[in-house]
């Protein structure tokens, strides 16, 4: 599999994966905020309105991180589980939640390709700019349809590429020489950067991912695309 320009094998990838995301995790959210211009908050609120989520639910919010998805869907007072190969990125989340005073928040290491849980235990999966970073796309979406109950819904939020003429080339250039330049002078880390710009890149179109989509089970697949689809909304459920 791909790394970057490079060709390495599946566990080195996650081997690397986990590298990044342990040296990017203290300054993960001020990164976030300067490279997309605080525009990554309103797809975040976008997202979180298309999951709906209730009272009571269990909800698996997948690569979570350092908790972003899961703070908005703990207002509904749905019980959310923050999963993530990194203990780092949730070490980071659980201080925010502590912070901001933010209860009933579960927090457990997991590789979104072998999840611990039971079959059929959430009602709702959510991932946000967790799933190019997977090795094995297949099999996440094929554990994320197995822990789900029936009528459960998986949604992905997730960057793919702008079908808008010209917009897609401007963000090329942006994104390829702008954001490690930026992830050097904050986080003096501009590898990790060039990693983010590139997973970006190879991650498949709107139409390829919602293929995908349906391949590991779920119905009524469907795209919602932000910017022309920079910036996509997947979702599928599982009847
Ligand atoms: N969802 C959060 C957000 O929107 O701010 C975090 C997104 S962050 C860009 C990507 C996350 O995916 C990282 O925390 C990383 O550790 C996690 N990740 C990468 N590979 C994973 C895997 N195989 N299983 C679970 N999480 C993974």
């Amino acid at each position: 599999v791909s790394f970057g320009d490079e060709l390495v094998s599946r566990e080195e990838k996650t081997r690397r994966v986990g590298g990044v995301f342990s040296s990017v995790a203290s300054k993960y959210d001020l990164m976030n905020d300067l490279m997309s211009g605080g525009m990554h908050r309103l797809w975040k609120d976008r997202f979180v309105a298309k999951v709906a989520p209730r009272a009571g639910e269990h909800i698996l919010d997948m690569a979570g991180g350092t908790g972003d998805i899961a703070f908005r869907m703990a207002k509904s007072g749905a019980l959310v589980t923050v999963s993530d190969i990194n203990a780092d990125m949730l070490g980071v989340g659980m201080e925010r939640a502590k912070k901001r005073g933010v209860e009933g928040l579960t927090w457990q290491v997991e590789n979104a390709e072998t999840l611990s849980f039971a079959d059929a235990s959430f009602d709702a999966y959510t991932i946000a700019f967790g799933i190019r970073n997977v090795t094995d796309i297949p099999s996440a979406l094929r554990e994320a349809h197995r822990v789900l109950k029936r009528g459960g819904r998986f949604y992905c939020l997730e960057f793919s590429t702008s079908e808008w003429p010209g917009f897609g080339e401007i963000y090329d250039r942006y994104s390829e020489h702008l954001i490690p330049k930026i992830g050097k002078a904050v986080a003096n880390d501009e590898a990790s950067y060039r990693y983010l710009v590139e997973s970006i890149r190879r991650f498949p179109r709107m139409s390829a991912f919602k293929a995908m989509i349906e391949d590991a089970g779920f119905r009524s697949a469907s795209v919602e695309p932000i910017l022309g689809g920079l910036v996509a909304i997947h979702g599928g459920w599982k009847i």
